[in-house]
């Protein structure tokens, strides 16, 4: 079989905050249909990485490909119209807007000028509304939501775009154990429909259980990856992040 295309790749980046080193020499590649994560202790730099990748940050140094094509100064919306999509670590809603308004925010975002333009983001919309569990809360606010259903709003509105990468920073914070299980369950639907993630999370067994591949991170800087057994049982892993 052919190895899996090359979705992103990132070389030697550095995000660097005055003398704050975020992200510092960070090398990494996606391939296409696997669920990648990220571990890492709180100010490891994990946020600061999905802002360089989506060019929400300037960097101070390195490379960024998505395909084979460079993007380090590309500028976010360009990033976001050749399908990379994002949920950030805090809800980040319109509160006097429905859900299904927020939503078609992620579907529209790509310009959708014509009517049969307009048919398909609302189609997209519709889709993204069942696949994260919404049907009949489309015309509620998003303040009428408990914060695990915001939370889905978030992750729908990010699909809703159709990405060929979705980028997610906790997505399960603050949710319980059913509602991760849930979040968990659609990422892997995803998955099988050929969407390439790279997820932020705290909840080692949820990440060991979920994603294919694992990057963990300390100090701004990769300190192991792989088969995501064998990171979390990485000693350095161990003593970064699970302090054992
Ligand atoms: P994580 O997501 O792993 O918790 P972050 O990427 O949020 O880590 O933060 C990494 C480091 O960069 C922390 O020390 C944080 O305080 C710092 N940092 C993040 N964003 C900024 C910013 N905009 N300005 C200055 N320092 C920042
Ligand atoms: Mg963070």
């Amino acid at each position: 079989t052919e190895a899996p295309a090359t979705v992103l790749r990132a070389e030697d980046v550095a995000v660097h905050f005055g003398g704050v080193k975020a992200v510092d020499g960070v090398s990494l590649t996606l391939t296409a249909g696997r669920i990648f994560g990220i571990l890492g202790p709180n100010g490891s730099g994990k946020s600061t990485l999905l802002a360089a990748l989506t060019r929400l940050v300037p960097l101070t140094r390195g490379r960024l490909l998505f395909g084979d094509r460079p993007y380090e100064r590309a500028q976010p919306h360009i990033i976001a119209a050749r399908g990379v999509a994002r949920t950030f670590q805090t809800v980040r809603l319109l509160p006097g807007r429905t859900v299904r308004d927020n939503i078609a925010l992620g579907a529209e975002s790509a310009g959708s000028r014509t009517r049969q333009q307009r048919r398909r983001a609302a189609e997209r919309v519709d889709r993204a509304i069942e696949r994260a569990g919404l049907t009949g809360l489309e015309r509620h606010h998003p303040d009428e939501l408990s914060y695990g259903y915001q939370r889905r709003v978030e992750v729908a509105r990010a699909i809703a775009s159709e990405p060929t990468l979705l980028l997610l920073d906790e997505p399960t914070a603050g949710m319980n154990r059913q509602e991760r299980d849930d979040i968990a369950s659609l990422l892997r639907d995803l998955r099988e429909e050929g969407l390439t993630q790279l997820l932020i999370e705290h909840d080692v067994q949820m990440m060991v259980d979920t994603c294919d591949h694992l990057f963990a991170m300390n100090f701004g800087a990769l300190i192991a990856e792989g088969e995501p057994a064998a990171v979390v049982r990485d000693p350095a892993v161990q003593e970064a992040y699970l302090g054992k």
